[in-house]
Order: structure tokens, then C-alpha cells, then sequence
């Protein structure tokens, strides 16, 4: 027991250095900790205490040595076998639990003591089910857009359940795979996908946004703050632009154009969508003609 203790305190020290490491752009020495690692026991508790995952998956991502590459992702592959199995275990429990609030209505079928080899092994909780070749699709990529930095590793994120949670909230509301339905999963997974807006895709993985509420995020509630704060000027900017009462686009700097690269742009916002949509904004560059949508 003592041993254990001391091996989590030598992992969280690992965990410090690397993430020095990683914030000082600076990766030198980082093998022999990787190698250090390796010769650890990792328990459960030690991964979810020390995030030692997250350590070593940034270390992975800044590092550009094979040696310490290749060492990193074996390290996470076998933590995440441990995550796994821990989790698989959780389930068994869980289904033993559900199984028993229901054994009024079963007890009359079975009466001998469960054999420990029946339960089959399914998730839990389970995924909600579809046969719908759109439906099964559109999870396919939602998997993809929350699978995007490999974080979702560290993490220790189920995304096939997260994508078909939200797919499934999605469908819920709209009831069929039409336009809309097409158009709320493009959005969910551009927003997800957006390297300049990791930290919605975090708080998915993490559970700090529930698949139900991303199902029905507006674009302005994913959006980065640096999105934010950009339709914020932009919104005042044409409420200014309003108040003196003029036609035709409000001009802006907001914009560079992705042609000639220059800031002298106009834009009209049109509301395209239900009102609680924020606004499709059209852009054109007064310099090159160049016409572009941002959302
Ligand atoms: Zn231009």
C-alpha cells in the first residue's frame, strides 16, 4: 500500500515536469521521464488524480522526437485499456443494479442465483438505437468532429456515445432528417471541429456541456471568444451604422479577405434562419469582389 502511495507521488512529480515541459516549449530529458512511467504500475486512481494522460498526450502533440512519440502513445493506449476495463466493470454493475429494481416482475421466471456468465456484454448506458442510414451517418461524423486532437484519449471520453446522445437529442426535437435536422449536425460538428474553439469540444468530452445541450446550442453560443467578440463589434457596428441611416452594407475592417488579403470589406447580416439563429452574414470585399458567407 505504501508502495502505491509513493508511486502516485512519483507520477504526479512526472506530471508536473512534463507539463513544465510542454509550456516552455522545451522537451528535452522528456524519455527518461516517459521511461520512468513506464516502469509504474498505473492504477485508476492514479490516472484520474495526477491527469497524467493529459501531461503526456500535450507532450505527444509538442514533441517532435520519434523515440518520445512513439513511447507517449503506448503509454496512453495501455491507460486507456485500463480506462476501458474499469468502465466495462461499471456497466456490469450498473446492469446488475438495474436488473435487480425490476426482480418483482422476474422473480417468478428465475429462481435460481444469476450464473456470473450470462449478462451479455452491451454498453451502459446504452446507445440509443437507429436503423436510419442518415441518422447513422450523421453519428459516424459527429464521432470524427469529437475524435478531431486525439483528446478525447486523455480524456477517456466515450464518443461513440456522446455523438449518438446528441444525434439522438437532435432527431428528438425534429422528429425527421430533413433540412433542418441536416443543417443543426453540420453546425454541431463545424463548431466542434474548429481548431480555433477547442474548448467546446473539451467541455463535451469532459461532460461540462451535456450532449442535450449541445444538440441545441445556437452558432453564438459555441462560437470561440474570439468569434464572440467579433460579433460583438460587428453588432455594434451596424447598430451605429443604422443609426445614420444608411443602405447598401455597412463597411468594416473586421474582415480580411481571403483573395487579395485586404481589410476593406462590406457586409449585410440577413436573418436566413428561425429568429433565435444569430444572423447569416454576407461579406464582400470592396477591393476584389470577393463574396463570402461567414457564420
Ligand atoms: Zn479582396
Amino acid at each position: 500500500m505504501a508502495a502505491r502511495e509513493e508511486d502516485g507521488e512519483e507520477v504526479l512529480r512526472i506530471a508536473r515536469k512534463l507539463d513544465k515541459m510542454v509550456s516552455k516549449k522545451n522537451t528535452e530529458g522528456a524519455l527518461d521521464l516517459l521511461k520512468q512511467l513506464k516502469s509504474v504500475t498505473m492504477s485508476l486512481d492514479m490516472l484520474e488524480s495526477t491527469r497524467i494522460g493529459m501531461s503526456v498526450n500535450a507532450l505527444r502533440k509538442q514533441c517532435s522526437e520519434e523515440e518520445v512519440i512513439a513511447l507517449s502513445k503506448s503509454l496512453i493506449k495501455s491507460w486507456k485499456k485500463l480506462l476501458d476495463s474499469s468502465e466495462q466493470r461499471g456497466r456490469e454493475r450498473s446492469q446488475s443494479s438495474s436488473s435487480s429494481k425490476d426482480e418483482s416482475s422476474s422473480a417468478k421466471k428465475s429462481d435460481g442465483p444469476k450464473s456470473p456468465s450470462t449478462p451479455k456484454m452491451t454498453r451502459f448506458p446504452p446507445l440509443p438505437v437507429t436503423s436510419n442510414s442518415v441518422r447513422t451517418k450523421c453519428r459516424e461524423m459527429l464521432i470524427a468532429a469529437l475524435q478531431t486532437d486525439g483528446d478525447y484519449i486523455a480524456i477517456g471520453s466515450d464518443c461513440d456515445l456522446l455523438a449518438a446522445q446528441i444525434e439522438e437529442a437532435v432527431f428528438e426535437e425534429i422528429q425527421n432528417t430533413d433540412m433542418k435536422y441536416k443543417n443543426r449536425i453540420r453546425s454541431r460538428i463545424a463548431n466542434l471541429k474548429d481548431s480555433k474553439n477547442p474548448d467546446l469540444r473539451k467541455n463535451v468530452l469532459c461532460g461540462g456541456i451535456t450532449p442535450e445541450q449541445i444538440a441545441v446550442m445556437s452558432c453564438e453560443e459555441m462560437a470561440s471568444n474570439e468569434l464572440k467578440e467579433m460579433r460583438k463589434a460587428m453588432t455594434k457596428a451596424a447598430i451605429e451604422e443604422h443609426q445614420m441611416a444608411k443602405t447598401g452594407g455597412t463597411q468594416t475592417d473586421l474582415f480580411t479577405c481571403g483573395k487579395c488579403k485586404k481589410k476593406n470589406c462590406t457586409y449585410t447580416q440577413v436573418q436566413t434562419r428561425s429568429a433565435d439563429e444569430p444572423m447569416t452574414t454576407f461579406v464582400v470585399c470592396n477591393d476584389c469582389g470577393n463574396r463570402w458567407k461567414f457564420c
